[in-house]
């Protein structure tokens, strides 16, 4: 009988450890600062292409502004290894972190994810007779490349942006 008692105190207790910490990791979930994501035309940039024109160069214009691409092993960044954070070469949004750049062998700087998902926009591009999912600048719209389904853990996604589109500014 004691035995019983003391087994179903056991099981109470651990029954309340459980839901403790269920609720202290539910709370620390919610606790993450919330994203202010502005939706609305006013949180992007729009500009002329004149404008665009004026102020990239002709090699940024070309690649972020007509969807040009960089011929490969040429860009800057392509083997950099240098720790630090990617840049919209177009509007200084941050793209992506040197922490997920990743070796492809495709001679373009390759990441398996972007800082924030928020950051970037995917768009189906049909162009060259090829079906192929451009990945594109979500604050100014700018080209910054492609992304492919081959890459590696944990998201096996390659981002395979150019070097052009991007700026880099090393961890101090
Ligand atoms: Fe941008």
């Amino acid at each position: 009988m004691d035995k019983s008692i003391y087994m179903i105190n056991a099981r109470l207790k651990c029954g309340l450890i459980l839901a403790l910490s269920l609720i202290i990791f539910s709370c620390s979930k919610s606790q993450e600062p919330k994203k202010t994501i502005v939706k609305d035309m006013s949180d992007k940039i729009v500009k002329s292409e004149s404008d665009w024109k004026k102020e990239l160069s002709t090699e940024e214009y070309h690649i972020l502004r007509e969807k040009g691409t960089e011929r490969a092993f040429t860009g800057e960044f392509w083997n950099n290894h240098d720790e630090g954070t990617y840049y919209c070469a177009g509007c200084h949004q941050k793209l992506f972190s040197s922490a997920t750049k990743f070796e492809s062998g495709s001679g373009w700087p390759s990441f398996y994810e972007p800082i924030d998902e928020e950051n970037v926009e995917v768009e189906k591009d049909t162009s060259f007779g090829m079906v192929r999912e451009e990945v594109l600048c979500s604050k100014c719209g700018g080209h910054l490349g492609h992304v492919f389904p081959d890459g590696p853990e944990p998201t096996g996604l390659r981002y395979c942006i150019n070097s052009v589109a991007l700026d880099f500014e090393k961890e101090q």
